[in-house]
């Protein structure tokens, strides 16, 4: 009787295992990455192709990706002229299978104008692809995750489904946390000076300027004049919150914070996770943004 009962309940759970392969997904970023493990969960097996602290606006795609993405069946991107590099990799690799724009239906920002006093040097003009930075818009990536998930394995969609909202849950609470810590700012002190154009969506959901000396990719270098105007805006307009990047070079920041006479704040997670805690999945990258900019302001 005994042995009879192990031997069923080892069949149903090596059946289990089978029946549960997870479904080879990549993301081309870190955050993606994260957001679509949320929603995933044991159905899927996500790999990124730009990785922790590591840029995806300049990344050059290696044979291993070209691998990756052949084998993949759901491929997750941002959108928004973000990965100006993944088309070509699609169409190297031979990818069949359901692509999934991350910011589709999402709200852009326009880059070029001067709404909230960034030092747009050297944008073309544009949408800023940088959505991520609004957990509201987050909401947005989820639901958009969830139903290419969903058409690419349709037997896992209540699966998806609820863990997408059960994920979803969490950023709105996120959102709140964060939405009562800068209320405690005055408006006129939320001033933040950052590597690159990376925060509008955070500024824009929180009332905060965020001034860089470059735009809203990393390409381009920042100009003499462009440094020299924003050392006299640092001190004219007092700004005390100054961060270099975890993705982007720190020497310009650095240079700038000293011309300025202003101390650097610390770092700021832009276009990647950090490789370890607490930035090491979206919700502790944006927790741990909120606290450092919060802290510096005050
Ligand atoms: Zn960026």
């Amino acid at each position: 009787m005994k042995k009879a009962l192990l031997f069923s309940v080892v069949f149903t759970l090596t059946g289990t295992v089978w029946a549960a392969t997870p479904m080879p997904v990549v993301a081309s970023f870190s955050i993606l990455a994260d957001l679509t493990r949320e929603v995933g969960g044991e159905r899927v097996e996500v790999v990124p192709l730009v990785g922790a602290d590591q840029d995806a606006h300049v990344y050059q795609p290696r044979p291993a990706d070209v691998k990756k993405l052949g084998a993949a069946k759901v491929f997750v991107i941002n959108g928004l002229g973000y990965e100006g590099w993944v088309a070509r990799l699609a169409k190297t690799s031979g990818f069949k299978g359901v692509n999934i724009v991350a910011t589709q239906g999402v709200k852009p920002l326009q880059t070029g104008h001067d709404d909230h006093g960034h030092a747009h040097g050297h944008d073309h003009g544009g949408v800023d692809p940088h959505a991520w930075h609004d957990p509201r818009r987050v909401v947005q990536y989820v639901r958009n995750i969830e139903a290419g998930l969903a058409k690419a394995d349709p037997a896992g969609r209540d699966y998806y489904r609820d863990r997408a909202a059960a994920y979803t849950k969490k950023v709105e609470a996120a959102d709140a946390w964060a939405a009562s810590q800068f209320a405690a700012v005055p408006a006129a002190q939320r001033k933040v000076l950052t590597s690159h154009d990376a925060f509008a969506y955070l500024g824009d959901r929180y009332q905060i300027r965020f001034l860089s000396p470059r735009g809203v990719s990393t390409e381009a270098e920042a100009s003499a004049k462009t440094v020299a105007a924003l050392i006299r805006q640092v001190r004219q307009d007092k700004v005390k919150a100054v961060f270099v990047e975890n993705m982007s070079d720190p020497r310009l920041i650095e240079q700038l914070s000293r011309e300025a006479g202003v101390k650097v704040g610390g770092r700021l997670y832009s276009d990647a996770l950090a490789g370890s805690a607490p930035a090491n999945s979206y919700l502790g990258l944006f927790r741990a943004n909120v606290g450092a900019i919060v802290s510096a302001l005050h």
